[in-house]
């Protein structure tokens, strides 16, 4: 198992981060991402990434940082993409539920991180929050970038858009185990282009919601995308960590 997006780099992991770690590969798991919000969070995630066999760094600025970041922000985060444990700029995109009122710093941030991570010919982990179409249209005019959705959480009409596009990847996290419009997106998700994850500490699957997250139970989301497919949960663990490979620059 592959949990391609976790925030090992919160400080709900501080106490006990090498046994959460250790936890998730007794369950099988071969890979877990760490994915960085900020300049502070991305550079813990290398460090993590360094410290740990089998775990990565996602490293990129969230809409959050918006009104925030400075060119130099921006230096610093390209200085980590050279790091041979960084595996995809993310993550980035747009949240117009919670993110900063003005839309277009969140658009210019979102554009320049884009530009960076192909500069670096790196793909894509995108944040999409109740922004779905402004994120299509900003994507869409860099045909030459590989895009993940993280945390899907849109329609079967979103999913019909991302099929429509053979770079453009999905990711499944928790919530496909407790909503069922996720459900219904899966069920047409694409075979070749999707991958699963935690986004730990958030989003616990059913049968751990209300606790801490962690990648040990990506299972839980693995096992409820294979029973979406049809397939058995060892084939759905194959399909999903190949997806991973083909998505993530994993040097290992
Ligand atoms: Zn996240």
């Amino acid at each position: 198992m592959t949990d391609t997006h976790s925030h090992l780099n919160d400080e709900r992991f501080s106490e006990d981060l090498a046994e959460v770690i250790e936890r998730a590969f007794a369950e099988g798991v071969r890979r877990i991402n760490v994915v960085g919000y900020s300049v502070e969070s991305s550079e813990r995630a290398v460090e993590i990434a360094e410290a740990y066999h089998g775990v990565f760094a996602v490293v990129g600025l969230h809409p959050y940082e918006a009104e925030r970041y400075t060119p130099s922000s921006l230096r610093s985060l390209e200085r980590l993409l050279d790091h041979p444990k960084v595996v995809a700029v993310g993550e980035i995109g747009l949240d117009y539920y919670r993110g900063p009122e003005d839309r277009e710093s969140q658009k210019r941030l979102f554009r320049e991180q884009i530009e960076i991570a192909l500069r670096n010919s790196l793909p894509v982990v995108l944040h999409v929050r109740d922004a779905f179409q402004d994120v299509v249209e900003i994507v869409g005019g860099f045909p030459e970038g590989k895009f993940l959705f993280h945390s899907f959480s849109g329609s079967p009409d979103d999913m019909d858009v991302i099929l429509t596009h053979e770079n453009w990847y999905v990711s499944f996290s928790g919530m496909i185990t407790f909503l069922e419009n996720v459900r219904k997106a899966a069920e047409k998700a694409p075979r070749d282009r999707t991958v699963v994850e935690t986004d730990a500490p958030y989003l616990a699957p059913v049968p751990k919601r209300g606790k801490r997250n962690e990648p040990a139970f990506v299972k839980y989301t693995l096992r409820e995308l294979a029973r979406v497919w049809g397939v058995g949960v060892v084939e759905a663990e194959g399909m999903t960590d190949g997806n991973a490979e083909s998505f993530f620059r994993y040097g290992e």
